[in-house]
């Protein structure tokens, strides 16, 4: 099969290694806008429920990516001056840049070609895209293949409130943290872990009216990055605030009522984006590639290959964006939640997608449901 993938990041590229494994026949090119070496932002987080999924499909890729990433067995919530550490949340961070480049190398070694420099500007790319049986657009977010094709698709793009920042910092974090400060400007919110021996991401999030108070619309990348060091001097123990490209930009909740027309489809962000506060944005983006692998080998076809990846995909992957739905709305009320006693607070926001339940706070921490259940003893009950 002839197949031509627009975008380079997680999906585009491991849809190519699975495609390239399952058949070395396959003649595929992956065309990536940016350089070899270029990546924006810094580690990405997996879960280990995560991990688990793609276990499952792809053992060896679990053991490429395993060496170079972080482990931490438990989350830490810090509710102002509180730390409430939680057991039983696994994780695991990588580096964006090293995930990208463990990508490229296992892509060429099975035979696919990455064209870098080379963006795609339209579906009628007759040089590039002319004859393939299969084009894919994995071109993450901003993708114009959806945005030029939205009727088709049935594409939906709500643009959230809340304005967020993604820094990193040389300080190294033991677990994976969410800090929540509140000042007079409103609550800060820092999504920290690190993602290699020496760094750490260090993502900022606050409320729009936040963010207005603060006046970040006027201050200077280094006004900045001094006010977000300053919120979080205590976090940060003396380590600096780092940026890579790094600016105040809103979260995009991207969906699509069909997710193919022809012989394109959409995979990894381009089809739908989770809010980063459920760590799944890469793992989904490489669960697509894995389901529309399966779907094309089983079906044998291209048409029949593109209806089953939706049949088969769109359940469990409407469960996560659901998920991450309700969770990126809970941020936008952390103004409120943070009027909660910490112990509290730590509870409300491990429920806040309704995905665990106290019986799985009770599994994960059993300290934790312990004293939530002295305050509410019918906790039990719910
Ligand atoms: C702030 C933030 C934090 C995040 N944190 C996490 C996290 O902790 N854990 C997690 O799992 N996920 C996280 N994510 C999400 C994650 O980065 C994405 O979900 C994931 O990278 C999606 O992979 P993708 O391949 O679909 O898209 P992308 O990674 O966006 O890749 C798309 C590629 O297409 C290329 N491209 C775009 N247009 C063209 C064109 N016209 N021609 C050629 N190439 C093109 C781009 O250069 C890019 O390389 C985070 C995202 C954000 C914004």
């Amino acid at each position: 099969m002839k197949i031509r993938i627009i975008g380079g990041g997680p999906a585009g590229l491991y849809f190519a290694a699975l495609m390239k494994r399952d058949d070395p026949a396959h003649d595929i090119v992956i065309y990536e806008r940016g350089p070899r070496d270029a990546t924006w932002g810094f580690g990405v987080v997996f879960s280990d429920r995560a991990l688990d999924f793609l276990r499952a499909d792809d053992e060896a890729m679990v053991r490429l990516l395993l060496p170079h990433m972080e482990t931490w067995p438990n989350l830490t919530i810090v509710h102002n001056d509180t730390r409430i550490p939680i057991t039983g949340n696994g994780f695991a961070a990588i580096d964006r840049l090293k995930l990208l480049s463990l990508l490229y190398a296992h892509v060429e070694k099975l035979g696919a070609r990455i064209e870098f420099d080379s963006a795609i500007e339209s579906l009628a790319d007759r040089e590039r895209l002319g004859g393939a049986d299969l084009i894919v657009g994995a071109n993450g977010a901003f993708s114009f293949v959806r945005q030029e094709n939205e009727q088709r698709f049935g594409a939906t793009c709500d643009w959230r409130p809340n304005k967020f920042i993604w820094y990193g910092t040389s300080r190294v974090f033991d677990s994976l943290c969410l800090t929540f400060r509140e000042t007079g400007q409103g609550v800060f919110c820092a999504h920290h872990y690190r993602y290699s021996p020496t760094m750490s991401t260090f993502l900022v999030e606050v409320e729009e009216e936040t963010w207005k108070r603060a006046d970040f619309e006027h201050m200077s990348p280094e006004d900045t990055i001094r006010h977000c060091e300053k919120i979080f001097a205590k976090d940060l123990g003396g380590h600096p605030i780092l940026s890579n490209n790094s600016y105040w930009r809103n979260f995009p909740a991207i969906w699509n009522q069909r997710w193919s027309f022809g012989n394109v489809v959409l995979v990894g962000d381009a089809l739908r984006t989770a809010h980063f506060s459920i760590g799944s944005g890469t793992r989904l983006a490489m669960e697509d590639a894995i389901a529309l692998c399966k779907a094309l080998r089983e079906t044998g076809s291209v048409p029949d290959g593109l209806a089953r990846f939706q049949q088969l995909r769109l359940p469990p992957m409407r469960k996560i964006w659901d998920a991450a739905n309700v969770s990126l709305r809970w941020y936008e009320r952390m103004g409120e939640r943070i009027k909660l006693a910490p112990m509290e607070f730590a509870y409300d926001y491990m429920t806040r997608t309704g995905r665990v339940n106290h019986a799985e706070v009770r599994r994960r921490d059993p300290a934790l449901a312990e004293a939530y259940e002295k305050l509410h003893p019918d906790a039990n009950a719910a």
